[in-house]
């Protein structure tokens, strides 16, 4: 089993795409079924209408899974498992106040020293424990020796027993911290390979003290992806626009761009324009790069185009808001001057809207408008041309620029005669 393990706590990021992207590929290439688990444990930070919208994101993006799972209603079992570890005394009651903890915290860093647990309530007698009414949190006692976390991408990292500590699985409202919630979960999910942001490389070693404690002896595999950085090399926010989903998507990148951009970046792939599809046939943890990815935003736009021109004509047409395949052709003949929905629909709407008539062609255009309405359908450019020429009276400049004007809404852009073709039976919407 393979796991995506979102937090419904804010839209979602490119890098959590990757992350889910890479869990589905994998899932595919192991034949191993993949888990979406929902982690709403922090109940705080929990957002209505993120799990929807991350499940339309995954679908969107055509990552199919066999199960969901919300992680709240694990809680019998995080329960269950923290009075196991209490039991076999691998856990313990710690009855420290927030305000005490603080204290010696604010004490460690006055002292320039790296904060750890003193151990305070780990030893307490028997009726010091059963009787105390204070409110409690549960600490798992830390691992006798280090811990190793062997890692696909990043290679080992060591872990000293006392870097890991004894840090909290159960908070005082009997709630799990995330560690000891995702850890039991992995478990009881009987998960092989977690494919997660390197920023949860430091959780690992407490994942593994977790499930050690509990007696599992399953070797999970980890695969942490290294962070993806802005252009400036700075790690890309949520204030960062391009950094959301949703924003991309918005801007009018296709999904399939996306998933290009986002398989290839920090990667060595056999080609640079691939599909999802294809991906799966080479895709491979060991060619992804330790460091850092760049967004490149630019990168970015040049994949879209790409895709687009790759588009069946009918489904851009939809794309750009019609329904004929004419029009995805019209559309494509803009792809050399623009690279994203959002700007070949801003190059299509003047073409169908009012025209915009500046004073010196005015007279051309009434002309010409005039002339079309009442002319015959011509099936080629050549005809319509020379019927225009030789009606209008006007040659050269003084037909073309008020004719560009007249069928794109533009000064420059396509051939007259692409423009044409594809127009040729919209010709009376178009010359409004
Ligand atoms: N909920 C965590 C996150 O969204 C999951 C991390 C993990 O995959 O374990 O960052």
């Amino acid at each position: 089993m393979l796991r995506f393990a979102p937090s419904p706590t804010g839209d979602m990021h490119i890098g959590n795409l990757r992350v889910a992207l890479f869990n589905y590929i994998m899932s595919k290439k192991r034949d191993e079924p993949l888990l979406i688990r929902i982690e709403d444990t922090d109940k705080e930070r929990n957002i209505v209408g993120k799990e929807d919208e991350i499940l339309a994101i995954l679908s969107l993006f055509k990552i199919e899974y066999q199960e969901h799972q919300l992680q709240s209603n694990h809680l019998r079992f995080h329960r269950a498992m923290a009075l196991q570890l209490l039991h076999d005394k691998k856990a313990f009651n710690c009855f420290c106040t927030p305000e005490t903890l603080e204290e010696k915290r604010e004490a460690s860093k006055a002292n320039k020293i790296a904060y750890r647990y003193d151990g305070t309530c780990e030893h307490l007698p028997p009726e010091a424990v059963i009787d105390n009414p204070l409110p409690f949190t549960v600490r798992i006692k830390k691992p006798t020796g280090s811990i190793v976390v062997h890692d696909i991408i990043k290679g080992d990292s060591t872990f000293a027993s006392d870097d890991i500590d004894s840090f909290i699985l159960m908070r005082a409202d009997k709630y799990p911290t995330y560690n000891f919630a995702c850890a039991v979960d992995d478990m009881l999910s009987d998960v092989s390979l977690i494919i997660r942001g390197e920023d949860h490389l430091s959780n690992t070693p407490k994942q593994i003290a977790i499930q050690k404690a509990l007696g599992y002896d399953r070797t999970i595999e980890y695969a942490h992806l290294p962070i993806i950085l802005g252009a400036e090399g700075k790690k890309m926010s949520k204030r960062d626009d391009a950094s959301s989903v949703k924003w991309l998507l918005e801007e009018g990148f296709l999904p399939e761009a996306i998933t290009n951009y986002l398989i290839l970046m920090g990667n060595k792939t056999p080609h640079e324009i691939f599909t999802l599809e294809e991906a799966l046939k080479w895709f491979d943890l060991q060619t992804i790069s330790k460091s850092p990815a760049y967004f490149d935003l630019d990168k970015l736009k040049f994949i879209n185009r790409e895709h687009l021109k790759g588009l069946d004509p009918k489904e851009l047409s939809r794309y750009v808001g019609f329904a004929d395949e004419e029009i995805g052709r019209l559309a494509k003949l803009f792809l050399e001057e623009v690279s994203t929905l959002k700007e070949l629909r801003e190059k299509i709407k003047p073409i169908f809207s009012p025209k915009n008539v500046p004073e010196e062609h005015k007279e051309g255009i009434e002309l010409l408008r005039t002339l079309i309405q009442n002319a015959p359908h011509f099936d080629d450019y050549t005809s319509f041309k020379n019927h225009l020429l030789s009606h209008s009276g006007l040659k050269g400049k003084a037909l073309f620029k008020p004719l560009r004007l007249l069928l794109s809404g533009s000064e420059h852009g396509p051939e007259l005669s692409d423009l044409y073709n594809y127009l040729k039976n919209y010709l009376h919407e178009v010359i409004q």
